[in-house]
């Protein structure tokens, strides 16, 4: 942590600007350091040359972070983009998946707990949709749901994907099955069977990604793995 008076150095993402004050913005950051931090970017609207860029989503900055009194505010006081990402914001889809992404990010991980998986898992997805923007929503939506799946896995909230969360009764590898958000994963019919239906194919390709973090979802099955990873995030952070 951060003590009295001292300045830190890292890397990190901009989450969210708010403006503040006649000039300033309050900047919440995803930071590698010391996790998600609120900091105070003095004269930030006012002149684009004080930080260099602005402050702008999507590309890693580097900033000093000084603590400030107040305990949970810390104060920019440099920041410069040191690896920007120009594909991914010439590209509207790549920004909307991107801008989901860092908002989940934003709400589900705790303040000051340095998350060095959630952090090197952002920072390879951001590069890969930097240098392959989707070419159309399911594309963007397939895209989303990736990062969703292995995300969850990170926050300890994977969803159990072969066997019944209530009666532990293993799914047969090749029937579709009833996937629970709330409940956690698999709802079996015997127990109730609720949920979204999810086909064997989809299910193995969404248990492979949270589990090793591999594979790719095709288009036509992004609406609804999205879907499961979007309820899920709700039913645990209430993020909509
Ligand atoms: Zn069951």
């Amino acid at each position: 942590m951060l003590g009295p008076g001292r300045t830190i150095e890292t890397e990190a993402l901009v989450l969210k600007r708010t403006p503040y004050a006649d000039a300033d913005w309050i900047v919440t950051l995803f930071t590698f350091s010391l996790g998600k931090v609120s900091a105070l970017a003095p004269r930030a609207r006012r002149s684009k040359h004080r930080f260099v860029g602005g402050l702008e989503a999507f590309h890693n900055l580097t900033v000093q972070l000084r603590s400030t009194r107040s305990e949970d505010l810390l104060q920019v006081t440099d920041g410069s983009i040191t690896r920007a990402r120009h594909t991914l914001v010439l590209s509207l889809l790549a920004m909307q998946i991107a801008g989901k992404a860092l908002n989940w990010l934003r709400q589900a991980i705790p303040p000051r707990i340095v998350e060095p998986r959630a952090w090197s898992l952002v920072q390879s997805w951001l590069d890969i949709i930097d240098a392959h923007p989707p070419i159309d929503p399911p594309q963007a939506d397939a895209r989303l749901a990736e990062f969703g799946l292995r995300f969850l896995t990170v926050l300890g909230w994977s969803l159990e994907m072969s066997k019944c969360v209530r009666c532990g009764k293993p799914c047969p590898p090749r029937s579709s099955a009833y996937i629970n958000p709330s409940q956690g994963g698999v709802v079996c019919r015997d127990c109730g069977g609720t949920g979204q239906l999810v086909s064997s194919s989809l299910r193995k390709n969404m248990e492979q990604l949270s589990t090793f973090g591999t594979g790719e979802l095709f288009a036509e099955h992004s609406d609804l793995a999205l879907s499961v990873v979007e309820r899920t995030l709700e039913s645990h952070a209430g993020i909509d």
